[in-house]
């Protein structure tokens, strides 16, 4: 027993999932490196408002875990690093690690790449101006807005918000084929969360269907619509025209069969996600198998087992929610607890 607690795991990433898979390892006696390229914990957390399906504060998550990790000895977190290199030795890697900027080499016994997700670029999508007009934002852009209104930095006039759903996602010709799976709630989290900051302001979503299906989720998005009064319109807009400081977009409502007309203050654009640039380096590094987009592929009817001591956790692997991460992070830290255990 006392040998294969000896034996280090590595943590590649430092969102949800990754911090999970640390606290999990480090809380069972394992000890544990966590590398993470940026200054700070938590990943896309650190950019969120609130967080669905409970209207949940996402600093509750980050938080109490930094400050447990500062009390376990097990757990050392690298912040400004990643893995430069990987060499396969027997029963593990021989890793270097780039810690802000100065070369270490550790052998680990296992390794969780936990390196996360990112929005696709919305070039592609000019008929919906972002990046030509100053107030139409992708989805994370638009989660600093709402931080930044829920700070009091308001505008002077409750806004009219428009969200559209399923950019670049579901679109075989300009896009990705798949449904990004989490961007249905978090617009419906988004648009609520227009009307609880500004109960005058408007909120419109714009989509083809919607998709709720989580626990919590169907009545989350009912509430927004019933009991928040957000405004969803079954169609796709086909461009964004500005029009005397505003955005004018046309549309015809499928459902109602009617046109409909909205000027918008702002303009949410629900971007498809696909895999981090972070993912797809240490994909290469480690010579992990991946789908098509770049997404890192578990073995056959393996929850996160990618190849022999490697495991993957959270948004590298595919589009999820909080709660998805964690889980996967909680499931690759067992996993790695058991390759530790396995005979020479
Ligand atoms: C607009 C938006 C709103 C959302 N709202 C909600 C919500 O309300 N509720 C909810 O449940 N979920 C929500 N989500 C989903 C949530 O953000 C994800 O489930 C969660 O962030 C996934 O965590 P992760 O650890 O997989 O990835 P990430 O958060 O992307 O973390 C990956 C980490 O790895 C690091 N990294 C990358 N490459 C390297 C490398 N080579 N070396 C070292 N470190 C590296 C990154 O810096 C990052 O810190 C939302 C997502 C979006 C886009
Ligand atoms: S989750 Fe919803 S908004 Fe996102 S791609 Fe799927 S259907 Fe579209």
């Amino acid at each position: 027993m006392g040998v294969h607690k000896e034996q280090l795991t590595l943590v590649i990433g430092g969102g949800a999932a990754g911090i999970e898979a640390a606290r999990v390892l480090g809380q069972a006696g394992y000890p544990v490196v966590l590398v993470e390229k940026s200054n700070r914990l938590g990943g896309v957390l650190n950019q969120l408002a609130s967080s669905f399906p409970r209207w949940e504060d996402p600093a509750q998550f980050v938080e109490p875990r930094v400050k447990d990790f500062e009390k376990c000895e097990k757990v050392r977190i690298l912040l400004e690093s990643t893995v430069s290199g990987c060499q396969k030795v027997k029963n593990g890697y021989q890793v270097k690690i780039d810690n802000k900027g100065v070369a270490e080499e550790l052998q680990v016994g296992a390794v969780i790449i936990a390196t996360g997700f990112e929005l696709m670029d919305l070039s592609g999508y000019g008929e919906y101006g972002h990046g030509s007009f100053a107030n139409v934002f992708n989805s994370l852009e638009f989660e600093a807005v709402l931080k930044q209104w829920a700070a009091g930095n308001k505008p002077e006039k409750p806004p009219v918000v428009a969200f559209f759903k399923c950019v670049g996602s579901r679109d075989r010709s300009k896009g990705y084929p798949y449904c990004s799976k989490i961007c249905c709630m978090y617009t419906a989290k988004q648009a609520g969360l227009v009307k609880d900051l500004f109960p005058d302001g408007r909120s419109y979503v714009f989509y083809m269907d919607y998709r709720a299906s989580g626990k919590e989720y169907e009545e989350f998005v009912r509430s927004v619509i019933e009991d928040k009064h957000v405004r969803y319109v079954r169609g796709r807009p086909a461009k964004v025209l500005p029009e005397n400081g505003r955005l004018l977009i046309r549309c015809e409502d499928t459902l109602m069969g009617v046109p409909v007309e909205v000027r918008a203050d702002y303009i949410v654009l629900a971007a498809a996600i696909r895999p981090s640039q972070g993912t797809a380096e240490m994909a290469q590094m480690f010579g992990l198998k991946t789908d098509a987009y770049g997404f890192i592929e578990p073995e056959p009817f393996e929850a996160v087992k990618v190849q022999e001591r490697v495991f993957l956790a959270g948004s590298c692997g595919f589009a999820v929610e909080t709660l998805g991460a964690l889980q996967q992070g909680a499931a690759a830290a067992a996993q790695a607890i058991a390759v530790l255990h396995q005979a020479d």
